[in-house]
């Protein structure tokens, strides 16, 4: 028997109209590409969306497309969300940071009919033009003054471009199931692969997110995880749904510009990746500054590490969410909440649990298996494949024909973990990233986060080289913060905090780590580099 409610086939718009009826006055902050800090409110960017979305229509653009980004987190980015899936098109959010080649084969992929791009980006998109046809128009995130000279065709500024949008633009009912955004993986090796979002699987990850997240109503967010990495992790479409002030910091990543809009814009709640947050930390440190409004923090896209944890914790009083999830899944899979169990427990004990990655929010199922498919225990020891399936998990990618999910529907992370007794799930590697030595498995994540807790370790990175007995052992690469730290000192450091035979084989000190387009380590890079490295000794 069918069920008498209402048929559900909602638009995302939806969000920005009942934050708009609800939460009117609550504030978006931008800070712009000048410096100055813009002011607008869930008011004004859904009138603004409204008149994006009729000047879209009006222009031709119709449910389907596919439309781009190339854009930091600004309110303008904010209201392409709603604007252009709202209308049905689809926003896909392009990371700046990627390699030419791979915007060129995206852009082409997806077939973008516009691209709506930043004036510093402007030289990135003049160096494709030849090669990204489907692109009918480049629009500027400006006013029309602000236009820079550009051998670009069919330019147009923002602002002049929805001046004569209608505000009363009705949002159209949508296909059941109609997408509504597109993000490509970070895909360290071979060509990214696209993920097409629809307004449903959209809403349920938001609504899910916010049971997830101990978010409050009250919450000013500081959203750093950028618009392009898997949707900003759902905050432009949780906030609005709260209604929660949003503050958004541009291309002011450094620890000074972040410190700054924390303490200005009394942010309670931010987001984003390990790396940024030691930026923010160590100018804390430097300057000798506390982030008093900061209440909680959501640490993911890569493990988050004991010494950003305890610095979070001791000196800024801060609680961390460590959180997991991927492209694949919309981002959210997994959040390390505090409980009540904590209270009770040692500092100890509390920081191990959360380290790790925390337990699925509503919705997302977890399961590990071995080589062969075989379901393991949650007992916290056995580790394996990681398996998800969820209302907001992929069922195939982008323009294949293939799913991308078993019978079952479970899709393969690439993720090896472990999943305990209470249902947190650890990860312990990437699956490609685990080092095989003689048989036995060692992560690199475990490794470079006991390096990291060494006082003159600001990063560390752990590879397998090639051995010729043990087929594969760990080398360890540091950013050392104190020229005089030696190699010595380092392994006495790491032999009570890991297995003897997880030691790395040698210890290389360098500059820097290279990271790809999202923040990760781009272990692949080292691996190539460093594979003989162990057989020439
Ligand atoms: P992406 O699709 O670019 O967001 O990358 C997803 C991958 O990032 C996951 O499959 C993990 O390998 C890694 N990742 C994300 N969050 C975490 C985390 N909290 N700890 C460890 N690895 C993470």
């Amino acid at each position: 028997m069918i069920g008498d409610m209402q048929k559900w086939t909602p638009n995302i718009a939806g969000i920005i109209e009942h934050a708009k009826k609800i939460h009117p006055k609550s504030e978006i902050i931008s800070k712009l590409t000048n410096g100055e800090i813009h002011r607008t409110n869930y008011d004004e960017v859904c009138l603004r969306s409204r008149k994006l979305a009729s000047k879209l229509c009006q222009d031709g653009y119709k449910e389907g497309d596919v439309l781009a980004t190339l854009a930091l987190n600004t309110f303008r980015h904010l209201e392409i969300y709603y604007g252009v899936s709202g209308m049905g098109g689809i926003v896909h959010t392009l990371n700046f940071r990627l390699h030419p080649d791979q915007a060129k084969y995206i852009i082409n992929h997806a077939e973008d009919k516009i691209i709506f791009l930043e004036v510093p980006f402007v030289p990135i998109l003049e160096a494709l033009k030849d090669d990204i046809s489907s692109v009918e128009k480049f629009i500027l995130l400006c006013d029309k003054d602000e236009i820079p000279e550009t051998s670009l065709k069919n330019v147009y500024s923002y602002e002049e471009y929805i001046e004569d949008g209608k505000e009363d633009f009705d949002w159209p009912s949508l296909k059941d199931d109609a997408a509504c955004g597109l993000c490509y993986t970070s895909g360290t090796t071979g060509n990214p692969k696209g993920v097409l979002y629809s307004h449903k699987s959209t809403i349920l990850h938001a609504a899910s997110a916010i049971t997830a997240m101990s978010i409050d109503q009250d919450d000013s967010i500081l959203m750093v995880v950028p618009m392009f990495h898997v949707m900003a992790w759902g905050i432009p479409y949780y906030g609005p749904m709260l209604g929660n002030k949003i503050v958004m910091p541009g291309m002011h990543m450094d620890g000074e510009s972040l410190y700054t809009l924390i303490n200005e814009e009394e942010v309670t709640m931010a987001a984003g990746v390990p790396t940024i947050w030691m930026q923010l930390l160590a100018y804390c440190r430097e300057n000798s500054k506390k982030l008093t409004a900061l209440k909680n923090t959501i640490i993911g896209g890569s493990a988050l590490s004991l010494a950003i944890l305890k610095e979070f914790d001791e000196f800024h009083d801060v609680n961390v969410v460590h959180a997991w999830g991927m492209t694949e899944m919309s981002p959210l899979g997994t959040t390390n909440v505090p409980t009540r169990e904590m209270e009770s427990m040692t500092k100890e004990d509390k920081y191990n649990l959360q380290l790790k990655q925390g337990r699925p929010c509503f919705g997302v199922e977890l399961k590990i298996t071995n080589d062969k498919g075989d379901a393991l225990p949650n007992d916290g020891k056995s580790y394996g494949h990681l398996l998800v399936r969820g209302p907001w998990i992929l069922q195939k990618y982008f323009k294949s024909d293939e799913n991308a999910v078993d019978n079952n529907g479970w899709f393969d992370t690439g993720d090896i973990s472990t999943i305990d007794s209470d249902g947190y799930m650890t990860i312990v590697d990437r699956s490609k990233d685990v080092i095989k030595s003689g048989g036995e498995w060692i992560s690199s994540i475990d490794l470079e986060n006991a390096a990291v807790g060494h006082e003159h370790i600001a990063e560390a990175c752990v590879v397998g080289v090639r051995h010729p007995k043990w087929d594969e052992r760990p080398i360890l690469l540091v950013v050392a913060n104190e020229k005089n730290v030696s190699k010595d000192e380092i392994n006495k450091f790491l032999s009570d905090k890991v297995a003897k035979w997880w030691l790395p084989d040698d210890i290389i000190f360098v500059d820097e780590l290279p990271h790809g387009a999202t923040g990760k380590l781009l272990k692949v890079e080292l691996r190539d580099k460093y594979s003989d490295h162990l057989m020439e000794k």
